[in-house]
């Protein structure tokens, strides 16, 4: 009797991959069309999560005794929360993680290097959680840090009460983003929309020193 060879479960690529821009980030990212080998699903993937082997099926799978030797780890369920939000449409925050274009890194696909960041980087406290500086970017290094809730509520509060905290700086609902302005000669000029306070606190600070108005920096409010 003939033996089987076992099946090669590693999903399918039909047809071509496709480099596909982040809407916020700018920043582009291999795609591809995969045939889940478990389910025979069609769904829409990053390229290198496969090819990483993070991705293993089209979440049909999840949970099913796929090992790596990194899910005893303590940051191993949040780095799968993060994975799972962002890349499987099955997830009940998906709507406001993958579907807003909220993508992890290339890097961070790998929990290996999710966990390094992670150890490195945390204050070793209870009560904080993962937390990204820029709402609108994804979840990298650069945009990701360990916060409180005091801060995440601090942050959640300021928004709805249009304030930052910061002289000249709002938040404005109809963009999602930080107004800088400054009154120059009873009118308020606008200076810019930015997506962190820092970046319109920065702004308002550089358009004072520009065009040389008599103005505050914020820097200065700060020494007092
Ligand atoms: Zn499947």
């Amino acid at each position: 009797m003939e033996e089987e060879l076992e099946k090669d479960m590693t999903p399918k690529l039909i047809g071509e991959t496709w480099l596909q821009k982040h809407k916020q980030e700018g920043q582009r990212y291999r795609y591809g069309l995969y045939e889940c080998q478990y389910c025979g699903r069609e769904w829409e993937c990053l390229a290198t999560a496969i090819k990483n082997g993070v991705t293993k099926s089209c979440g049909c799978q999840r949970g099913k005794g796929f090992k790596h030797g990194l899910e005893s780890n303590i940051f191993y369920p949040i780095w799968n929360a993060m994975i799972y939000r962002c890349n499987n449409p099955k997830s009940t925050g998906y709507y406001k993680y993958g579907a807003r274009g909220i993508t992890v890194c290339e890097d961070w696909l790998n929990p290996k290097n999710f966990i390094d960041w992670a150890q490195a980087s945390h204050p070793n406290i209870e009560g904080v959680t993962l937390d990204r500086i820029d709402n609108d970017k994804g979840y990298s290094p650069d945009n990701c840090r360990w916060a409180d809730k005091t801060t995440q509520v601090i942050n959640q509060r300021m928004k709805k009460n249009n304030t930052s905290g910061y002289v000249g700086v709002s938040y404005h609902k109809g963009t999602g983003r930080w107004s800088a302005s400054v009154g120059v000669k009873y009118k308020k000029a606008h200076i810019g929309y930015y997506s962190t306070i820092k970046e319109a606190v920065q702004a308002r600070d550089n358009y004072i020193i520009e065009n040389k108005l008599p103005h505050k920096l914020s820097t200065d409010y700060q020494k007092d």
